[in-house]
């Protein structure tokens, strides 16, 4: 007989199958991501279909079948973060978070570094003033924690100070060095990077004011050591 599992876990995303059931996909804390099988999750009797919603927080009992999929067994809401979901701006913000994790995360291979580091943003969103200023530290965290992020003012290979730097294949370059001109940073925005990323307060983050423009390069920048990491 399989052995029974338990596991905290956040809903990342769920699509329908067939009539009646869900496939989940979990970030667990003992497992990292894996696909949830939850068997009758779309009839109406049960609280099986609210652990099948994406954003929520769940203890998960479930069985392994094969490869990276687990059935369901039973499950108990630890938070739905409902409070996100009366601004549209927060709850944007919580689904990038999400997004962040599945774009990088590997099926079954535990992080529990992510798993507090996304249960912590997520509860500080909740009542944060400054959605940008999180979702942008957390980029820079999550990059830097997975060994994808060096801050540095010079040209990897011929050492200069220029005034912009272009990132490419986790490496800053000068112009005349950049094998791709994609990403290019100021100095100045260079600085902001590290002070973001560097802060551990969540009251100064939120002081914080990223224009949208350097929110969106971050994001470029999350974006494409993510692609370079999988
Ligand atoms: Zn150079």
């Amino acid at each position: 007989m399989t052995q029974e599992l338990i596991t905290d876990a956040f809903v990342l995303s769920s699509i329908a199958f067939k009539d009646y059931d869900r496939i989940v996909t979990l970030f667990s804390k003992e497992m990292g991501q894996i696909k949830l099988f939850v068997k009758g999750a779309n009839r109406l009797k049960g609280n099986k279909f609210s652990l099948c919603e994406p954003l929520t927080y769940a203890t998960y009992v479930l069985k392994k079948r094969r490869g990276d999929f687990y059935t369901f067994c039973e499950g108990r809401l630890l938070d739905s973060f409902l409070g996100l979901r009366n601004s549209y701006d927060h709850l944007t913000t919580a689904f990038d978070l999400l997004e962040a994790i599945s774009k990088t995360q590997l099926d079954s291979t535990p992080s529990m570094d992510l798993f507090n580091l996304l249960k912590l943003y997520l509860k500080q969103l909740l009542t944060s003033s400054n959605p940008i200023a999180l979702i942008s530290s957390f980029y820079l965290k999550v990059l830097l924690l997975e060994g994808c992020l060096t801050l540095q003012s010079h040209c990897s290979r011929c050492h200069i100070k220029p005034s912009h730097l272009y990132f490419c294949f986790k490496d800053y370059f000068c112009q005349k060095c950049a094998p791709q001109k994609q990403l290019p940073f100021t100095s100045e925005e260079l600085g902001y990077l590290l002070s973001i990323v560097k802060e551990r307060s969540f009251i100064a983050l939120s002081q914080q004011k990223i224009s949208s423009d350097l929110k969106e390069k971050i994001r470029a920048l999350y974006g494409q050591l993510s692609e370079i990491n999988i």
